[in-house]
């Protein structure tokens, strides 16, 4: 049908010069059309998928540049999601760097990093010094033991550790027993690096990147954890809900975000078994190898993206930590990485940053 429209503006022309101008606007209109109508390219496609990975929901509401494919954008996405778990971050899979450096606990030799996983376990050890130990990837033993992924999926399987259990995964965890030197990494027999606390932000900070590379705008979340790209569409703010800590099918605040930035929440209410009456969550206190208890039920923070892979692991540990030091600490924490805070106390009222104030009005 549109051929037959196309091929009637070409006899025109043919026959009638002034008509030319007329035909090639005609031409142009239909032109859009049909682009339109397809869904290829006037210079964007909106694309929107969700998937699992990583242990949670991934989705993506994506803006892509007309010389991308949105189908590809997300096989990207995916495929950079998989790659972090199963050859990085995982601790449970065997053939993950992280999984090769704790079989490597105890040797002499150490175990040469990737660039990559360099970057990322430097970031987690300055976090560790800044937050006095609070935030600590070494506490896998700890994480094993009290094995509360597991139990909040089959609270039946909980076992409640012993003392001496918890005294005897606290020895072998210690950031400050880690070391890195000439690209490779020493840690001590019986440790157990876990990256559960940041593997969410460092996949965003690489989503960041493919995002950058081929679309003009959008968000992607991997559970609780977002990334705001660009400029939505329009000049609104994105709007990003927190979930209530005290009734998760609801939300506390909905933030108004500008252009791209990292919104990471942790909370009690994500993993945990009840025990007893009592709630064992998977945020744990690497001072006292119990899950943390600080007062707080749930935080989130706001991090631009600018920087774009460094702040997405930031953004990420931040709430975990703040999470295990408490409000005053945590505040202090968040200013010094110029994040903006959100906490959720246990008796239900709010602590906001200025800033993060202004995005919640
Ligand atoms: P979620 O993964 O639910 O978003 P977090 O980002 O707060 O929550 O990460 C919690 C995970 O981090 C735990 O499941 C565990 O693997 C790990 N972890 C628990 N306590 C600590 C801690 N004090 N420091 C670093 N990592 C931790
Ligand atoms: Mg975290």
């Amino acid at each position: 049908m549109i051929n037959e429209i196309n091929g009637q503006i070409n006899n025109d022309l043919k026959n009638n010069k002034r008509k030319k101008c007329h035909a090639f606007f005609l031409t142009c209109l239909i032109g859009i059309c049909i682009a339109a109508i397809t869904g290829c390219s006037i210079g964007y496609e909106d694309y929107s998928a969700s998937g699992t990975a990583m242990d949670t929901i991934l989705t993506a509401n994506i803006r892509v540049k007309g010389s991308e494919n949105g189908q590809n954008v997300w096989n990207e996405l995916l495929g950079e999601s998989t790659r972090l778990e199963q050859s990085g971050l995982s601790r449970r899979v065997e053939s993950s760097e992280i999984a090769a450096i704790n079989a490597s606990a105890g040797s002499e030799d150490g175990y040469p990093l990737s660039d990559e996983m360099e970057n990322y376990l430097e970031l987690c050890l300055e976090l560790s010094e800044e937050t006095d130990g609070a935030f600590d990837i070494s506490i896998g033993a700890l994480a094993q033991l009290w094995n509360i992924d597991e139990a909040a999926e089959n609270p039946k399987a909980f076992v409640m550790p012993t003392d001496e259990q918890i005294l005897a995964a606290l020895a072998v965890s210690g950031y400050e027993k880690i070391k890195i030197e000439d690209h490779r990494i020493y840690i001590p027999d019986g440790m157990v690096l876990d990256m559960g606390a940041v593997g969410k932000g460092i996949f965003l900070g690489e989503a960041y990147s493919v995002l950058k590379e081929s679309a003009i705008s959008g968000v992607v979340a991997a559970g609780g954890s977002i990334l705001t790209y660009g400029y939505k569409a329009g000049g609104n703010d994105w709007k990003v809900g927190i979930v209530d800590p005290f009734d998760t099918s609801e939300v506390i605040a909905v933030l108004s975000v500008e252009g791209s930035g990292y919104i990471s929440t942790s909370g009690d209410y994500e993993r945990y078994v009840e025990y007893n009456g009592v709630r064992y969550h998977h945020i744990l206190d690497p001072h006292t190898g119990y899950p943390a208890d600080t007062g707080i039920r749930g935080v989130s923070a706001v991090l631009t993206a600018e920087n774009e892979l460094q702040n997405g692991l930031l953004s990420d540990a931040i709430t975990t930590a703040v999470f295990v030091m408490g409000e005053e600490k945590g505040i202090e924490l968040a200013e010094k990485y110029g994040a903006e805070l959100l906490i959720v106390r246990d008796d239900g009222s709010v602590y906001m940053s200025d800033g993060m104030q202004k995005m919640a009005d």
